[in-house]
């Protein structure tokens, strides 16, 4: 076993109390550190760009909650807002104002997005994403990406990126033969397999679904001319292009990927940031294809907690933070925090990518760029190992796991960043350090 340079007993001690209770002792698999060992950190609180542990010691969050955390901690616009939606009741079964107005708010930002529902995950998103395309188009599949994940999803976990790619799992047992039968997973970037798909699946594809960027395989930008592709040829086999914009929405623009790109679909999905740390998410698109919709139409889709008024307070005080100001800081700080990472490797001489999709962005520990989830495969992800524990000996929280973006927020501030950069030389020395598993059989 590793062991290493620091102890955090408290987490320890959780850990072991946890793993009695829980799977793993985690509600999400990739919290449990499998991919890089050592001890998960149990989160006591957060403030701006930093979390504290419950052995006290601080960290730059480079993580931020996956990436719903746009605007910091415990940004004072949210906590206010939350503590009023509380104080006034914090579940009613009925329609209220804040959903209305948070819907407005979306409708506002994303073109394409004519009428939305709420839910509570992106996974619910994307499930009813494609229930919808299913119900309107009458046919039964759908054509995924390698390495793109849209939540844990029974038909769409087939070559899933984020825990699945983390862990390196094949298939998840529990997921039917005949639901993954309705998948056809192709590989990222490849509008040729996209084509052929078609043609072997002549009208049967109800819909094709994308991340708008990937990022759960690590940050993979869909090259020039790649979604509007699909577009197309969804448009020619009128089957719906699904954008899943659960973690590039509200976060590389205030319109999400869309904003940046400008191809339209006919439905998107989004979470994370919308819901300003709390269970909220949605998917809409096309008026006519929303109102497929029960009650409007026959596609049944519901939620008790759907639209639930705490959640949609934090999400909306997010969305009216998010202004032009908050996402120029966001790339400025990404832009500048990739720089120094990738400067620091080149001085290590550790061979890499650093990748980015607007102000997402994530390394790759091999020479090569990186455009599909075999290329993402294909890296030294032992290396990241070193790298990711010399960081967080220093303070600073980044993903554990090679597979996934690193999120910065409004609160990153110029102390925040200073520390990341003090820390990125060791974190390099350490990946260049790091020994390949064969060679320590
Ligand atoms: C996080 C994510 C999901 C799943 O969202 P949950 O809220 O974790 O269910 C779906 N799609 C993408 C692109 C994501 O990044």
């Amino acid at each position: 076993m590793t062991s290493y340079p620091y102890q955090a007993p408290e987490s320890a001690a959780l850990m072991a109390r946890a793993l009695a209770v829980t799977p793993g002792g985690v509600n999400s698999p990739v919290r449990a550190f499998r991919a890089v060992g050592g001890t998960p950190r149990f989160m006591a609180s957060g403030h701006g760009p930093y979390v504290v542990d419950v052995d006290g010691r601080d960290y730059v969050d480079l993580v931020c909650s996956w990436g719903p955390l746009l605007l910091g901690h415990a940004h004072p616009a949210v906590v206010d807002a939350v503590q009023a939606a509380v104080s006034r009741g914090t579940s009613f079964g009925t329609p209220t104002q804040g959903e209305v107005e948070l819907a407005e708010e979306i409708v506002d930002r994303v073109g394409p997005v004519e009428q939305v529902r709420l839910v509570s995950s992106g996974t619910e998103a994307t499930m009813s994403a494609i229930r919808l395309a299913r119900g309107f188009t009458g046919r039964t599949k759908v054509v995924k990406f390698a390495g793109c994940y849209h939540g844990h999803v029974d038909s769409l976990l087939a070559a899933a990126g984020s825990g699945v790619a983390t862990l390196g799992l094949p298939d998840t047992p529990g997921v039917t033969g005949a639901s993954a039968a309705d998948t056809v997973v192709v590989p990222y970037n490849d509008l040729a397999a996209v084509t052929e798909a078609f043609r072997v699946h002549e009208g049967q594809v109800a819909c094709v679904i994308t991340e708008a960027a990937a990022g759960n395989m690590g940050v993979v930008p869909p090259a020039p001319g790649f979604n509007a592709g699909l577009a197309q040829l969804c448009r020619d086999n009128g089957a719906l292009f699904v954008s899943d914009e659960v973690m590039t929405g509200f976060r590389v623009h205030r319109a999400g990927w869309f904003g940046l790109e400008g191809v339209r679909p006919d439905l998107m999905t989004f979470g994370k940031v919308m819901g300003g740390g709390f269970p909220a998410a949605a998917f809409g698109g096309r008026a006519d294809v929303m109102a497929r919709l029960a009650p409007v139409g026959p596609v049944y889709q519901a939620g008790t907690l759907s639209g639930n008024p705490v959640a949609t307070a934090a999400g909306l005080a997010t969305l009216r933070a998010a202004d032009d100001d908050v996402y120029a800081w966001v790339d400025k700080a990404a832009g500048e925090l990739s720089a120094l990472a990738g400067d620091a490797l080149t001085a290590a001489g550790v061979a890499h990518r650093v990748q980015h999709a607007g102000s997402m962005f994530s390394v790759f520990f091999g020479p090569d760029e990186v455009t599909d989830y075999d290329g993402a495969r294909r890296q030294d992800t032992f290396r990241y190992t070193g790298f990711f524990h010399a960081m967080l000996e220093r303070g600073v929280y980044l993903p554990p796991s090679a597979f996934e973006s690193w999120f910065v927020s409004a609160a990153h501030d110029d102390a925040a960043l200073e520390r990341v950069a003090d820390a990125l030389p060791h974190a390099a020395r350490a990946a260049a350090a790091a020994i390949p598993p064969e060679s320590t059989a």
